[in-house]
């Protein structure tokens, strides 16, 4: 085999246990993060019978398959969620490594710090986001916790390390580097955030919360104002099936003198805003070269006539 290709694959099975491993870690983050426990401390347990789960059984995805989905101790459930999230993690941690080091890789590659330092940025957003994903399915909420730390990690590591951020979110200075971050923290941030006050004008009622504010400045922090503003289009896509699915149960539930349940009303909006921004990060290579540049000329264009 081409040593090249070889290194590749070692190098690629490496993140995506390292990916699992996070994931892991993120969903013990989501369960523990509202209740503002401790995410290292205590070791997980059974949610029923209180048993701590042994480390044999707590590897990534393998130890829910081997386990069959139940608890060693009392044979109670466990949900599918959590390997599901393992994978999802490893997988984008994969396409990650993928685009910025295998596809598109600056300088030499894998051997390139740069773009060693480009993955993990993304990565870091990725487990930020998925984080905020599965708290705001929950719960409806998104912890300051994890969007706040989020925007000084974006800020941060987007002006220290150079070209660390996506067309045309280059920057020559360190500077020029921070005002691009802090430009998509404040523009990205903004436009929810005017969205959400017109809206709930419009329609009496609040339309997003405010976690949604801060998870779009963080992710403007980290990508810059082009990537987040389009993200703000590109998550409502995500969102229509699900909000269309969702009403349908409601009419039918309805229509069949059913209960509503509190969660047949709620939805979400920040699960399709991280769906519309990994996307973007994943496919940014043909995203932006596709349309995304054109997007923000024929908007120029609109305006400026
Ligand atoms: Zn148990």
């Amino acid at each position: 085999m081409n040593p090249v290709v070889l290194l590749y694959l070692i190098v690629g099975t490496g993140i995506f246990v390292i990916g699992a491993t996070i994931g892991s870690f993120i969903n013990v983050c989501a369960y523990r993060i509202p209740w503002q426990k401790s995410v290292i401390w205590p070791e997980s347990r059974c949610p029923n019978c209180l048993n701590a789960i042994a480390s044999r059984d707590n590897i990534p995805i393998l130890g829910w398959v081997f386990l069959k989905g139940k608890c060693r101790s009392c044979g109670v459930e466990i949900s599918s969620r959590y390997p599901i999230v393992e994978a999802t993690v490893a997988i984008l941690f994969l396409a990650v490594f993928l685009v910025n080091v295998v596809i598109h890789p600056v300088g030499f590659g894998m051997l390139d710090p740069g773009s060693i330092l480009r993955m993990i940025y993304h990565q870091i957003l990725i487990a930020l986001m998925v984080t905020a994903f599965l708290i705001d399915a929950d719960l409806q909420i998104i912890p300051d916790s994890i969007t706040v730390p989020g925007m000084i990690i974006g800020l941060a590591m987007g002006t220290i390390v150079k070209g660390i951020r996506p067309e045309p979110s280059g920057a020559n200075s360190i500077f020029e580097a921070f005002g691009v971050g802090l430009l998509g923290l404040v523009v990205t941030g903004g436009l929810v955030w005017l969205v959400r006050i017109v809206a709930g004008f419009i329609a009496r009622r609040e339309a997003m919360g405010f976690g949604d504010v801060t998870l779009m400045a963080m992710i403007g922090s980290f990508l810059g104002w082009q990537a987040g503003v389009l993200t703000f289009f590109l998550g409502p896509f995500f969102g229509l099936p699900v909000s269309f699915s969702k009403l349908m149960i409601k009419y039918s539930k309805k229509w069949l003198g059913l209960p509503i349940s509190a969660r047949d009303n709620e939805l979400p909006f920040g699960p399709y805003l991280v769906m519309g921004a990994i996307t973007l990060m994943i496919g940014w290579h043909h995203i932006w070269g596709g349309w995304g540049k054109k997007f923000f000329h024929d908007l120029y264009v609109l305006f400026s006539s």
